[in-house]
């Protein structure tokens, strides 16, 4: 990895039931285009410093082969809804590549749940199996050259992060999954980003999730930089999404295997 250089990588960017669905037959599902095949969401961050996975899906053992993802210095968990733990017992692979526990960090409602479903897991000392370091989320904190900003949304029924990076380049990424809405104080985080990756979920409204009219009205709040829409269902075509979902210049789908680099700018450069 160069010096000054961050990767973000969207190691899967569909909803709970992944996209296809099984036994649809419905355009999306049948197409074979790789913007429309995607895995549950899950982001990974590679800094000059080190490298974090945001969530730990039911796809996280394909996603980690096909992105070549072999060690990982933290994990954040936005919530507890099984798109996005189930795959847990992946971070074996991790844990044997490392000499310390892996810091895990999460809210008190996550953490419960996953002391609750993996309970050998949490008291666990042997160098075979996930060793996790727990951390419960409060304020902002940093792993390595990375600063995490925790950031509350109301998903219901269940409490719920996204998440606000400042990287060591400069640049800074927002990451909300999951999210229905986004409380006042939580858009006071959000203000100047370079990124922002929000649910969208499906053109028609969601009791649980943001469709895409709603998070297109929060990016044109927020004006970040670029947007990019996640945890995206079958509803979606990613061939004909920027014309039927009229999708502003800055924003796009994200799709599965994306990546967005950010470079630290020489202080001479005249922007
Ligand atoms: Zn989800
Ligand atoms: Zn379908
Ligand atoms: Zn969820």
């Amino acid at each position: 990895m160069d010096g000054g250089t961050v990767t973000a990588t969207f190691l899967g960017t569909g909803t709970s039931v992944g996209v296809p669905v099984i036994g649809c037959s419905c355009p999306v599902c049948t197409s074979s285009h790789p913007g429309n095949q995607r895995t549950r969401s899950s982001l990974h961050l590679q800094t000059p410093g080190g490298s974090v996975l945001v969530d730990s899906g039911p796809d996280l053992r394909q996603q980690a082969l096909r992105e070549g993802l072999r060690e990982i210095d933290a994990i954040l968990y936005t919530h507890c809804h099984l798109d996005h733990i189930a795959g847990f017992d992946e971070l074996r692979a991790f844990c044997w590549h490392r000499k310390d526990p892996l810091p895990l960090h999460a809210g008190p409602e996550t953490m419960a749940t996953l002391e609750r479903m993996f309970p050998w897991a949490m008291s666990n000392t042997s160098r075979n199996y996930v060793r996790p370091d727990p951390h419960l989320i409060e304020d902002a904190f940093t792993i390595k050259d990375l600063l995490v900003t925790p950031i509350p949304v109301t998903h219901p029924s269940v409490e719920t992060f996204g998440f606000r990076f400042d990287f060591p380049t400069g640049h800074s990424l927002a990451y909300i999954s999951d999210v229905k809405e986004i409380p006042l104080p939580s858009i006071a985080l959000l203000q100047d980003l370079d990124v922002f990756v929000v649910d969208a979920l499906r053109p028609q409204p969601h009791p649980t999730h943001m469709n895409v009219e709603e998070s297109l009205a929060v990016i044109s709040q927020l004006k970040p930089r670029r947007s990019f829409l996640t945890h995206l269902a079958h509803e979606i075509d990613y061939r004909e999404a920027a014309d039927q979902l009229g999708l502003p210049e800055s924003v796009a789908l994200a799709c599965d295997g994306l990546k967005l680099t950010f470079e630290r700018q020489h202080p001479c450069t005249i922007a």
